[in-house]
Order: structure tokens, then C-alpha cells, then sequence
């Protein structure tokens, strides 16, 4: 079926991103609650067809792994794309401070310079597993089943649920549709791989518009950055800046890849576990060997020797996953709690 505006109660907004917002909506006649992402186009009606043509493969992009998608319109000079509402939100939001500007509500910062400080993210090595796990079987579904890259793997565009979910969004399927797109602000925060950034050309430092100069391997390096992000709980290259906006994209070129932080030394205060729940403690960044080797299987400068998804999925950090029952609605539920905490003023900026 199609879906149109006038079908639509429009509720709260969810968050806002590089090129529009994300709004709660009501289907009426499904009374099916979606998030509805607002996309503001460069004016050519030309290729509104195109685009509509293009994002129908969307339709055919059904997995576990991947948020559903609904249905898109245009109204005026936007697109309106509606897809799965996902009640967690991004991984970015629940685990990456914006850069690594990290403060903790009053209630747990009594203690500066210990461990939390660095990386308040409550994540232990068994849910970063499910995490991988989950992004790595979508990729190899955009893949394999729609002959599609992602092209933009990153936090933010990775979604959990209050089941315990973990999916995909915001793939790259509409050439089209990227090229209409109004970008107003390019991230500050490239998750490139090394050969994208050295192929795309000077003049759009941070916009890859290469779209053939590269292989499914660049999403497994973005994927690789993303793992060690949400692990770290904070950007792992410096921030572009104003005065140097190529620091970043060199040292991701130039510099050495980065991999999963070391083991913390101190284990964290008495009186988190009431907080933050029992497991918390325990296994507070506790990165296990196989998570390591994994993600430097991803990190590898050099695309023709990264791993393929097939030897991510077959690696004993994965397989050691899939036998084991991990309570992954349960951190959901903690980590929203503790991101919610922030966001009612008793903590720090957040990503939406
Ligand atoms: P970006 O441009 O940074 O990729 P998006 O525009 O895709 O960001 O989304 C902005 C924010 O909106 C997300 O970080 C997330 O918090 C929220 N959001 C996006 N899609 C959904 C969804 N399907 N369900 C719930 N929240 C969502």
C-alpha cells in the first residue's frame, strides 16, 4: 500500500540528523506507530520518479537485522521516508558522547579521573558481540540478497528496540536520492575508509560522491570504526576542526587504525551496580581477545586484506555469540534509562 501524509498523525519529534528530522507518526489506517524522516531535497522534480523507483527495492529489504521500511512521498521539495519506529533509538545516543565530551550526572561524578569518566557507556563484551553480530548479518543481507552496500554505517544509524533488537538503517539504495540531498552540515566525524577518503575528490573533503571507486570492504572498515566507538564510548579519531578540518582524514589515512581500549585498571565505584544493574560491574570494560582480533580484522588499511563478511561471521567472537543467551532488552532498558537520566538536565549533551 501507499502511504500519504494525509493518512498520518504527526506526534513528537525522535531525533535530528545531518539533513532533517525524525518524527513519531500515527498510521491511521494500519494504527501503526513509524518514525517519519524528513529528507529536504535540491529542487529537481525530474528525479522524484527516479527516486520513488529506486527506493522500492526497500520493500524487498526484509530481515531481522534491518529496520523496516514502509513507504515514502514527497511533499513539496522533501521527501518523507517512513520506516519501523524503534523505541531504543541509535546506538549513538546510547552509548557515544559527541566529541568525547564526557560528564556524568552529578549523582555518579563525585570521583573524577576514574575509569567512568572516560566511558560512561554500561556495555560488556557479550552485548558488543550482538551488536557486531546483528550489524555484520545486515550488511551481508544488504549484500547478498539485494546486491546493495551500505555506505553509511555508523552509531547513529544503528537502531535497538526495548525487545533487545539491533537493525540497520539509512542505507545508501537511491544514487538519486543521495544526489538531491540538501546538505547543509557534513558530520564532523568521518567514518570513511581509508580508500574512500583518498578517492574522493579535494574540493568535497568530507562528501564521497565516488559512488563506484570502491568495494563492499569500505562498509566493513565503517563497520569496524563503529564497533570500536561504541565500545569506547567516543570517537576514536580527533575531531575535524575549524583550523583543520584534514587532521582527521589524514590521520585515518596516514595514522594507525585504531582498535578496541585497554583493559581499565580500577575496578568502578561501590554503588553503581544499583544504578546501573548488577552485570554492569562485573564485566565493565573487559575486552575479550576475540573482540580484538575482530575488530582489527575490519580496521585494515589496506581493502583487499580487510576480512570478508563471511570470515566476520564464522570468527569465534561471533560464533561464541550465537550459543549464548544474551540479555540484550535488559541493557537496552538500562542504557535508555541512564541516556534519559542526561537528557532530563542532570547530566551532559547527548547525540538525539
Ligand atoms: P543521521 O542523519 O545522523 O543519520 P537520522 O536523521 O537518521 O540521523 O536520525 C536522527 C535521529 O532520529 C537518530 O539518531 C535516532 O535517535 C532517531 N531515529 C531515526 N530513525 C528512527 C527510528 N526508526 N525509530 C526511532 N528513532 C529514530
Amino acid at each position: 500500500f501507499a502511504i500519504n501524509m494525509d493518512q498520518l498523525i504527526l506526534k513528537h519529534e525522535l531525533g535530528r540528523g545531518n539533513y532533517g528530522t525524525v518524527k513519531m507518526v500515527l498510521h491511521r489506517p494500519t494504527n501503526v506507530e513509524m518514525a517519519m524522516k524528513e529528507i529536504r531535497l535540491e529542487l529537481d522534480s525530474t528525479r522524484l520518479n527516479g527516486i520513488l523507483m529506486e527506493l522500492d527495492i526497500l520493500h524487498r529489504a526484509i530481515s531481522p537485522h534491518i529496520v523496516e521500511f514502509y513507504g515514502a512521498f514527497f511533499v513539496e521539495s522533501c521527501v518523507y521516508y517512513c520506516m519501523e519506529y524503534m523505541d531504543g533509538g541509535s546506538l549513538a545516543s546510547l552509548c557515544c558522547f559527541p566529541n568525547g565530551n564526557v560528564s556524568l550526572p552529578p549523582s555518579l561524578s563525585s570521583s573524577p579521573g576514574s575509569a567512568w569518566t572516560s566511558s560512561p557507556a554500561p556495555i560488556n563484551d557479550e552485548h558488543l558481540a550482538r551488536i557486531a553480530s546483528s550489524m555484520t548479518r545486515g550488511l551481508a543481507f544488504l549484500k547478498d540478497e539485494l546486491g546493495v552496500m551500505h555506505r553509511d554505517v555508523k552509531p547513529t544509524n544503528v537502531l535497538v528496540n526495548r525487545k533487545g533488537q539491533v537493525k540497520l538503517c539509512d542505507f545508501g539504495v537511491s544514487g538519486q536520492l543521495e544526489k538531491s540531498i540538501a546538505r547543509t552540515n557534513v558530520g564532523c566525524q568521518s567514518y570513511m575508509a581509508p580508500e574512500r577518503i583518498k578517492g574522493s575528490s579535494p574540493s568535497h573533503s568530507n562528501v564521497d560522491d565516488s559512488f563506484t571507486s570502491y568495494t563492499v570492504s569500505a562498509d566493513i572498515w565503517s563497520l569496524g570504526l563503529s564497533i570500536v566507538e561504541i565500545a569506547r564510548g567516543k570517537y576514536p579519531y580527533p575531531p575535524e576542526t575549524y583550523e583543520n578540518v584534514f587532521a582527521q582524514l589524514s590521520a585515518i589515512v596516514d595514522g594507525e587504525a585504531p582498535g578496541l581500549p585497554d583493559d581499565d585498571e580500577e575496578s568502578p565505584e561501590e554503588g553503581m551496580d544499583g544504578i546501573l544493574g548488577v552485570d554492569y560491574k562485573r564485566s565493565r570494560r573487559r575486552w575479550s581477545p576475540e573482540a580484538r582480533h575482530w575488530v582489527s580484522r575490519c580496521l585494515v588499511k589496506k581493502a583487499e586484506e580487510r576480512a570478508s563478511y563471511a570470515e566476520l561471521l564464522a570468527h569465534p567472537w561471533i560464533q561464541m555469540d550465537v550459543k549464548r543467551e544474551v540479555d540484550m532488552a535488559g541493557w537496552v532498558a538500562r542504557a535508555v534509562e541512564w541516556r534519559d537520566r542526561g537528557r532530563r538536565g542532570n547530566g551532559h549533551p547527548r547525540y538525539d
